[in-house]
């Protein structure tokens, strides 16, 4: 058996509710601007196009805790849904695009705001400000058969018991199928790949001792404490 010159790094997997199988994480993809009302409270005419950006697979968290990262006094959250996908391939036609997904979740797209300010001042990439350790606290994937298209049902947050996100999953600017057409002309897409799609008004700053509740109609909540 071929041997590994350094340890193995784990393998990412997401848990599928009502399911014994793990889904394997390939790569992560995350949609801004996608909710008119954010692109706005982020001062960005929502007439622009959406656009993407990436997290890294093992920045995807499971535990219900979020330390507070380093080098950052200004983390926000942002609840959005994710789809994972079963299959993949390139120019995918909108049409198309609904067979290749297998699930929908609950993921927060955890932003050091400060430090992504600056790479937008300086025209910098995000990574510092979106990918770091733990920035993506997530809940189990509900199969699509189970769920069904996810095209609308309320999404919201709860800090402390406070709802200070709140929106329609039918509000996106870009539409699901429309995510994975455009992802697909760009990238070869695949199976194992998740889609952040992003997050309606009222992101802001965490604390530690905060307890986040995000909630998506038909996918149920997860809770994640700020430590
Ligand atoms: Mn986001």
């Amino acid at each position: 058996m071929q041997k590994f010159a350094i340890p193995q790094p784990d393998l990412v997997t997401l848990p599928i509710l009502d399911s014994d199988e793990l889904f394997p994480v390939r790569r992560i993809y995350c949609i801004g601007r996608n909710y008119a009302e954010h692109a706005i409270e982020m001062g960005f005419d929502p007439k622009e196009d959406p656009f993407f950006f990436q997290k890294n697979p093992n920045n995807i968290d499971l535990s219900g805790t979020f330390p507070y990262p380093r080098e950052s006094n200004d983390v926000h959250h942002e609840i959005e849904m994710y789809f994972a996908l079963k299959s993949g391939g390139s120019n995918i036609l909108k049409k198309d695009a609904h067979k290749h997904i297998f699930g929908f979740g609950i993921g927060i797209d955890m932003t050091r705001r400060d430090l992504q300010a600056v790479s937008k001042k300086l025209g910098r990439p995000w990574e510092i400000g979106k990918a770091f350790e733990k920035s993506a606290p997530m809940g189990p994937i509900t199969k699509i058969e189970k769920c069904g298209m996810m095209k609308s049902g309320k999404i919201f947050l709860k800090v402390n018991d406070e709802v200070r996100q709140n929106g329609n999953l039918n509000m996106m600017i870009w539409k699901i199928e429309m995510q994975i057409a455009h992802l697909s002309r760009f990238y070869d897409i695949g199976a194992g790949d998740i889609v952040m799609t992003g997050t309606p008004a009222g992101v802001g700053p965490v604390l530690k001792g905060d307890i986040l509740q995000a909630n998506i109609e038909r996918l149920g909540s997860i809770e994640i404490k700020v430590v």
